[in-house]
């Protein structure tokens, strides 16, 4: 086994994505109970039925920055809706958030080749605003994982082992494990997340840790393994709230 303790879960639906069930203050408890010490509250972009108005997204600025000794990132889960990898929240949003997930969810985006699938997901990572890419693994949408891995490696954005796919999106191991691969291969960046829908998953890793663990992935490619790491990469994105961030401070 390893000892690599993961601090932040980086991807976690509130009752606000319409198909998820507890509130803020539910996931925030649980992430303190777990001993986590940030989590970013990343729920569906417009697009996807029963998901909040971009409304929601501007409004994220009420929440505290912290509770209960949890950092509260403000993110979205944005909808890729085209093969130009056009996302489903105006450039005003993005801007006011501290993370930006892009994927592909079958109601936004009908599974194409798999040339198109993959050039819609490096076009939304041009995306100077995205800073990494969901569940990758999914087999509903083929890609090659190959060009995928090594252009995030490259441009230093995140892709997801997302725990969730081993439960909810049958047949995505063996996509995760090539990814996990090619990632400890090109050195690039991981987020190891829940996609919890309800509270009780927040935190919820251990499966994606594992295959991560298993394909050589080391802690420093592992961006919730370390809440230092996961602030200097933030800083690195131009994210305002830790655009001053230095090493060693509690306030920013
Ligand atoms: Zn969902
Ligand atoms: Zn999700």
């Amino acid at each position: 086994m390893n000892n690599i303790k993961l601090v932040a879960d980086l991807h976690v639906h509130t009752i606000s994505s319409g198909h998820a069930y507890s509130t803020v203050a539910e996931i925030i408890e649980v992430a303190a109970q777990k001993g986590l010490e940030a989590v970013a509250l990343t729920d569906h972009g417009p697009a996807m039925p029963g998901a909040p108005h971009r409304y929601h997204f501007g409004h994220l600025c009420v929440l505290p920055e912290k509770e209960k000794n949890v950092e509260i990132l403000r993110g979205v889960e944005a909808n890729i809706i085209d093969k130009d990898g056009s996302i489903d929240l105006p450039e005003y949003y993005l801007n006011l958030l501290d993370i930006v997930w892009a994927g592909l969810h079958i109601p936004c985006f009908q599974p194409a080749t798999r040339s198109l699938n993959t050039k819609a997901l490096l076009n939304a990572l041009d995306n100077p605003y995205v800073d990494g890419i969901v569940h990758p693994g999914n087999p509903e949408f083929p890609i090659d994982e190959s060009t995928l891995v090594q252009a995030a490696a490259e441009k230093g954005k995140l892709l997801e082992i997302n725990n969730s796919s081993f439960v909810v999106r049958r047949g995505s191991r063996t996509g995760c494990q090539e990814i996990a691969r090619l990632i400890s291969h090109y050195h690039g960046l991981v987020a190891l997340n829940s996609d919890a829908h309800v509270a009780r998953d927040v935190g919820c890793n251990e499966k994606s840790l594992l295959l991560a663990v298993e394909s050589g992935i080391s802690p420093g490619q592992i961006i919730n393994s370390d809440l230092h790491l996961l602030k200097e990469f933030l800083k690195k994105r131009g994210k305002k709230r830790f655009i001053n961030y230095k090493a060693g401070e509690t306030a920013y």
